[in-house]
């Protein structure tokens, strides 16, 4: 049965253009956040005017590649600071650029980071909101968390085998709960089905692709949630390198 919104003002999002600039910045400092997490911290007077006021905004990293080739990775603001950017890696091994380049970053070490090109800033009139997120997607948890605290209910939950992954440090408050769940479908299908999601309402998931889309098909079908109401991001895929997340979460039902 679908749920019609209260307002559907209450879920707009205002969008925010930005100049898209390439920024060549250096690693300040490498620090550990959980056993599979690693923050870099990125400085440079390139850094001036920066800006990622949106929950998922992302840059592109930009690596190292043989001529006519590019290879860039998607990557979170995690912190931004005056002259200093925070990019949190998942740890995966030496497989991907992206997380080579987090094992090993040194101080000094370059680092080109593009975008964000645009900003999407949190539904202005959301009372409760059910967030999904793994490793991957944990910089943007934090930064959902932080848009909504103030005025929403949240109930968050991160899918890890990590027993350490709520070492990471997300925003707190009265009215958040955060909870850590089992990997794949299953445990993400019971999260976004379990917590009783009402007229008032935002979803957000992200994650490992393949494991969002049960939980996509019963928001869109179940719940009724249209991508106003629930946003679902496949953040990466079980042996894809450099996902493209804007193609299809289930490439059997390209709904959105
Ligand atoms: C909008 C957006 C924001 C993102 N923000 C972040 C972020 O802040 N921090 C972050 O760590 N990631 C983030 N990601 C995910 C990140 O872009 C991908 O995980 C990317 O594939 C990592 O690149 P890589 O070079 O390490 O590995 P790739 O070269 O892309 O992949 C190599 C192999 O590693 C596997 N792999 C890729 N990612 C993971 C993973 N997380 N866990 C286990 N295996 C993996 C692939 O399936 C592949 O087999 C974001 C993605 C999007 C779309």
């Amino acid at each position: 049965m679908s749920i019609a919104p209260v307002n559907p003002a209450d879920f707009a999002r205002e969008r925010i253009r930005h100049e898209l600039l390439a920024r060549e910045l250096r690693v300040l400092r490498r620090e550990r956040l959980t056993s599979t997490i690693a923050r870099i911290t990125l400085a440079g007077d390139a850094l001036a005017g920066f800006a990622a006021p949106g929950p998922e905004d992302h840059v592109k990293l930009i690596f190292p590649a043989p001529p006519g080739e590019r290879i860039a990775r998607d990557f979170t603001p995690a912190r931004v600071r005056e002259g200093e950017l925070d990019l949190d890696f998942v740890l995966h091994g030496d497989a991907g650029p992206a997380s080579r380049f987090a094992a090993t970053a040194q101080p000094g070490d370059p680092l080109v980071v593009a975008g964000p090109r645009g900003s999407r800033l949190a539904p202005a009139g959301v009372r409760k909101a059910v967030l999904l997120a793994d490793e991957s997607s944990l910089a943007a948890l934090a930064r959902w968390i932080e848009a909504l605290r103030w005025r929403a209910e949240i109930l968050a939950f991160v899918q890890s085998d990590s027993p350490d992954v709520l070492d990471y440090p997300l925003p707190t408050g009265d009215r958040v709960a955060i909870t850590r769940i089992g990997t794949g479908p299953e445990h993400a299908l019971a999260a976004v089905a379990s917590p009783g999601i009402d007229s008032h309402t935002y979803v957000w998931a992200a994650g490992e692709a393949s494991a969002l889309v049960p939980a996509r098909r019963h928001l869109r079908r179940e719940a009724g949630l249209d991508k106003h109401r629930a946003k679902v991001d496949g953040y990466w895929r079980i042996g894809v390198a450099g996902l493209d997340h804007h193609a299809p979460l289930d490439p059997d039902d390209p709904e959105d």
